[in-house]
């Protein structure tokens, strides 16, 4: 039996990483939405083997147990005893190493797909502490709504509706990686921020505050090294964006305006300079 699962993008509004755990690990305090630009994840499981396959229409990504899609299969596979395989096909849109999540995204879509094609009746939180094994940026992406994210990344609470805003996405030619961004965090010395006031603006509508609060405590350390994502953000805001920020360790950079019309204008004029942009609504996958 084959089922797809659409494997949404995340963009963050809202990051702060506020003290670094034990083990390494950051706490985080973001706030995160899904946008409809996505990943297509087949799933056709099977009862013969239990091999678990990864095949993907790029060149580039890993297939093996590398992929964050495959360690989402063997982990709920080892986890419940499950005694069937899967192949696992990706439709792969979202850029690699950019900053929206895409590993994760792909990573998130196995798990609510497999707890449906094996019968698991697992619950989103469920679904998510799992996630949590595998990366820090799974449990979002099982709920995959605009939401509060804390902890390591496992405590997801979500918010209200972000549709009557549009975004325009651009990701520089750049690939960063995150371990190594994270690893130059100096905790003390990072801008933090009133992240709860994002929460409040978009549980109130309040686009203004919104734009006003918005944030990434990490964008400093990587605009330090790639100086065209700064260049990116001026040249969306000079294009009519009402905030322009980076997403993630980047080095994707993302724009927000509430009229479409002003949305298609930046969208134009950014892609003389930038080869990968794009024009998105926000998403919700527990709306649907
Ligand atoms: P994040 O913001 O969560 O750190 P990202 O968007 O910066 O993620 P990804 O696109 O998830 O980065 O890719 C990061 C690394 O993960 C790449 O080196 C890639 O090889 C590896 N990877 C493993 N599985 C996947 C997958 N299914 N899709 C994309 N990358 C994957």
């Amino acid at each position: 039996m084959e089922i797809l699962e659409k494997a949404p993008a995340k963009l963050n509004l809202s990051l702060d990483a506020l003290f670094r755990h034990l083990d390494g690990d950051p706490e985080w305090k973001m706030v995160m939405t899904a946008i409809d630009l996505a990943d297509y994840v087949y799933l056709d499981t099977n009862d013969q083997t239990n091999e678990i396959i990864v095949q993907t229409n790029t060149g580039f990504l890993p297939q093996d147990r590398r992929n964050l899609a495959y360690q989402a299969a063997r982990t709920l596979q080892k986890k419940f005893n499950i005694n069937a395989g899967v192949t696992i096909t990706i439709e792969k849109k979202i850029p690699v190493s950019a900053g929206m999540g895409g590993g994760s995204a792909d990573a998130g879509a196995v798990l609510r797909g497999l707890n449906k094609l094996w019968n698991l009746n697992l619950s989103l939180q469920e679904l998510a502490e799992i996630g949590l094994e595998i990366d820090s940026d799974v449990p979002f992406c099982v709920y995959s709504c605009p939401a509060l994210v804390e902890g390591k990344g496992e405590k997801i609470t979500p918010i209200g509706s972000l549709n009557s805003l549009w975004f325009v996405v651009a990701k520089p030619q750049a690939s960063v990686s995150t371990p190594s961004i994270l690893k130059q965090i100096d905790f003390c010395e990072i801008q933090h921020l009133d992240v709860q006031k994002v929460v409040d603006a978009i549980h109130n509508q309040d686009w203004n505050l919104l734009f006003q609060s918005m944030g990434n405590s990490l964008e400093p350390i990587t605009t330090q090294k790639y100086p065209e994502i700064t260049n990116i953000k001026e040249k969306m805001v000079k294009f009519g964006a009402q905030v322009a920020q980076m997403s993630g360790t980047g080095p994707t950079v993302f724009g927000i305006t509430q009229t479409e019309s002003r949305a298609q204008h930046i969208y134009n004029s950014l892609r003389g300079f930038c080869k990968e942009v794009y024009l998105v609504r926000p998403f919700n996958l527990t709306n649907r």
